[in-house]
């Protein structure tokens, strides 16, 4: 347990100094089409696509999906 515990946390510093402050490409999920495509991503913020709208730190699809896109990044 407590050995898990040391590792959950570990994971989750890595994680914060991974997504501070980010730039790079990142493969945008929706999970409600289940559609997914690369985009850029700028200081935190998306680049501009056809497909995505940024609200807040979050993407989302314009199928009409309420549920945030996961983004996925290879580092
Ligand atoms: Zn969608």
């Amino acid at each position: 347990m407590v050995l898990l515990a040391v590792k959950e946390d570990r994971s989750s510093n890595i994680q914060k100094a991974e997504y501070g402050v980010w730039s790079g490409e990142a493969v945008a999920f929706c999970p409600q089409c289940k559609a997914f495509q690369t985009v850029w991503i700028d200081g935190n913020a998306l680049m501009p696509t056809r497909k995505f709208i940024q609200e807040g730190s979050r993407i989302y699809h314009d199928c009409g999906s309420r549920r945030p896109c996961h983004l996925y990044v290879s580092l």
